[in-house]
C-alpha cells in the first residue's frame, strides 16, 4: 500500500516546554530536510537518531530551534519513515512549524491517521489500535494496564487462535464436500462438533472477562443518597480531595469529555450529580423519597447515607428496605458524634447489604468504603491476572455474534443439515471474529473508529 506524507501536532495544545510535530510517509525525510538547517542533511542520517538544528522558512529566516528524531521504515510507529520535530512548546511555534512542513509538501493528518497507518501497514491489528485510544483515555492505573495488555496483543492472540481452528475446520469440510464418502462424513461431523464446541468454550472464556473489563475501562456510576444534611457533599468532597481521577478535555477529540472520576482502588467511580435532589428544606418527604428512587435506578452503586447522631426517619426506613437486591452500601456518617443507633440496628431493614461507618468531616473510615466498593465490583480472581480483559463493547458484541453463529452450526450438524450449509455459519463466525482484529472489516467502520482519536496520534 502506498500513502502520501502526513503531518500533525502530536502533543497537547497549550503552553509546554516542548511540542512535537510528527511527520509520516514516504517523503517525510525529504520534506523535513527541505526546511531543516543543521550539521547533516537528514537524508544521510541513521534511523533512530536525534539531530539539533533550526527550521527555516523559504527566505532562510529561522522559525524555531529544534531537535529532530528520524525513524526509518519499517521500525517506526506507522512502519513508514517518521520524523518528529521537537520544537518549543506553545501554540505559535507549533503552528508555524507545522505550516512550514505542510508548505513543503506534507498533508495535514486526520485524527488517528498515524495509528490507522500502523494498522493498515500491518504493525498492529484493529483491537490493538482501539486499545491505543483506551490507553490515552484510561482513568486509572488498572484501566491503563488493561489497555496496555490489549495494545500488546493479548486479545488479538486469543482471537487468532480461534480463527485458526475455524479455518482448519473449514478446509477439512471442503475436502469432504468434494469427496462425499459416507465414513468421511461421519468423521467430519464429529470434528465439526468438537471444534465448534471448543471454539464456543474459548469465546465464553473471553466473554467472562467482559463485565470486569467494562468496569475497569468505563468505571461505574454511584449515587450518594440521603436526607438533607446527613453529609453527602462532605463525603464527596473528601473522596475527591484524595483520589480525583480527572478525565479532562482531550484536545482534538470529536467528543470532548469533561468528567470527573474518583479512583477507588483502580475502579473509576463517577458520582452521579444529585443536584436534582439537593436539599431544598421545604420539599415534602414524599417527593424526597420519589426523587431518590429515580436516582437509585440509574446508578450502578447506591451509597445510602444516614446520620448516626439522629434518629432514623420514615424516609430512611422506606428506602433502606428498597436497597434489597441492589448494589448498595449503607453508610453511617458522623461517627465522631454520639450515636443514637448502631450498624446492628440497621440490619433489621437490610438483609445482605453492606454497612460501614465513617466520619466524612473528620475524613475517618473512608478507606472502609473503598474496600467495600472494591469487594463489590472486582472479583478476587482478576487481581492476579495478566490484565487481559475484553473491555470494548464492540468486541463483546462481535464475540456474542460469533458464538451464536457457531451454535447455529452446531445445531445444524446435530440435525443433519448438509455440510455446505453448516460451513456458511462457520464462515460467518470466522468473519465476525475477524471484525474484532480488523481482518474482515468495512471501510466505513475504520473511518468511524479512527475519528475518535486525537490529532497527531
Ligand atoms: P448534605 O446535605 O447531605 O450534602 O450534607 P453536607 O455535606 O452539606 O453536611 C451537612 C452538615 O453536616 C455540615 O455542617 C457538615 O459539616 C456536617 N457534617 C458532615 N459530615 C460530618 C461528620 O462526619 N461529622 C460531623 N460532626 N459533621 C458532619
Ligand atoms: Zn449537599
Amino acid at each position: 500500500m502506498k500513502f502520501d506524507t502526513i503531518a500533525a501536532i502530536a502533543t497537547a495544545l497549550g503552553e509546554g516546554g516542548i511540542g512535537i510535530i510528527r511527520v509520516s510517509g514516504p517523503d517525510a525525510i525529504t520534506i523535513v530536510d527541505k526546511i531543516y538547517k543543521g550539521k547533516n542533511s537528514l537524508s544521510t542520517v541513521d534511523t533512530h537518531t536525534i539531530h539539533y538544528g533550526h527550521i527555516i522558512d523559504s527566505s532562510g529566516a529561522i522559525i524555531d530551534e529544534v531537535l529532530i528524531s528520524v525513524f526509518r521504515t519499517p521500525k517506526s510507529y506507522t512502519m513508514e519513515d517518521v520524523v518528529e520535530i521537537n520544537c518549543h512548546g506553545g501554540i505559535m511555534p507549533l503552528r508555524r512549524v507545522l505550516a512550514t512542513v505542510t508548505d513543503a509538501g506534507a498533508r495535514l493528518a486526520e485524527p488517528g491517521e498515524f495509528t490507522k497507518r500502523a494498522f493498515l501497514n500491518g504493525r498492529i491489528d484493529l483491537s490493538q489500535a482501539e486499545a491505543v485510544i483506551d490507553l490515552i483515555r484510561s482513568k486509572t492505573d488498572l484501566s491503563m494496564k488493561a489497555a496496555m495488555s490489549q495494545v500488546q496483543g493479548s486479545l488479538s492472540k486469543q482471537i487468532h487462535t480461534i480463527r485458526q481452528q475455524l479455518v482448519e475446520l473449514m478446509a477439512h469440510i471442503e475436502v469432504t464436500i468434494d469427496y462425499p464418502e459416507h465414513d468421511v462424513e461421519e468423521v467430519t461431523k464429529e470434528l465439526v462438533i468438537n471444534t465448534t464446541e471448543q471454539a464456543i468454550d474459548n469465546i465464553d472464556k473471553i466473554l467472562a472477562t467482559a463485565d470486569q473489563g467494562k468496569i475497569i475501562r468505563d468505571g461505574i456510576s454511584a449515587a450518594i443518597i440521603g436526607r438533607p444534611n446527613v453529609g453527602k457533599s462532605s463525603l464527596l468532597n473528601a473522596m475527591l480531595k484524595e483520589n480525583r481521577a480527572i478525565v479532562t478535555d482531550i484536545p482534538g477529540t470529536t467528543r470532548d469529555i469533561l468528567e470527573e472520576y474518583i479512583n477507588v482502588k483502580g475502579i473509576p467511580v463517577k458520582i452521579i450529580d444529585t443536584a436534582g435532589i439537593r436539599e431544598t428544606e421545604d420539599i415534602v418527604e414524599q417527593l424526597g423519597v420519589e426523587r431518590s428512587r429515580a436516582v437509585m435506578q440509574d446508578a450502578d452503586l447506591i451509597l445510602f447515607m444516614l446520620n448516626v447522631a439522629e434518629e432514623l426517619t420514615e424516609y430512611d426506613i422506606t428506602l433502606l428496605k428498597e436497597l434489597q437486591g441492589k448494589q448498595a452500601i449503607v453508610i453511617l456518617n458522623k461517627t465522631d458524634l454520639v450515636a443514637v443507633f448502631t450498624e446492628d440496628n440497621i440490619k433489621q431493614y437490610v438483609d445482605n447489604t453492606s454497612i460501614i461507618s465513617l466520619s466524612a468531616k473528620e475524613e475517618e473510615g473512608i478507606e472502609h468504603l473503598y474496600s467495600e466498593i472494591e469487594r463489590l465490583f472486582i472479583e478476587e480472581s482478576i487481581k492476579q491476572t495478566d490484565f487481559s480483559f475484553v473491555t470494548n463493547t464492540r468486541h463483546t458484541a462481535l464475540l456474542k455474534t460469533a458464538k451464536a453463529q457457531l451454535n447455529e452450526a452446531l445445531n445444524g450438524v446435530q440435525f443433519d443439515v448438509p455440510m455446505d450449509m453448516v460451513t456458511i455459519d462457520i464462515t460467518s463466525a470466522w468473519e465476525s471474529l475477524g471484525e474484532i482484529t480488523g481482518d474482515t472489516v468495512a471501510e466505513g467502520l475504520l473511518d468511524q473508529l479512527f475519528a475518535q482519536f486525537c490529532l497527531g496520534k
